[in-house]
């Protein structure tokens, strides 16, 4: 009996400016422009990784 692949939810990554299957809802820096409530953008692993982003609700 076959699965179906894990579901993957592609979003799109504000980072590198593209489609990630990675990416993931971050925490922005305390200054970031204006600092008058940036929603919440998303960054894929890689570019989590490159601009040390955390993603919100992915504490260890
Ligand atoms: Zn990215």
């Amino acid at each position: 009996m076959s699965r179906p692949p894990a579901p993957r939810a592609v979003a799109y990554c504000n980072w590198h400016r593209g489609l990630s299957d990675t990416a993931r809802l971050v925490r922005l820096p305390a200054d970031q422009g204006s600092g008058s409530g940036t929603p919440g953008l998303f960054a894929c692993a890689r570019c989590r990784e490159q601009y040390d982003l955390t993603p919100i609700g992915d504490q260890s």
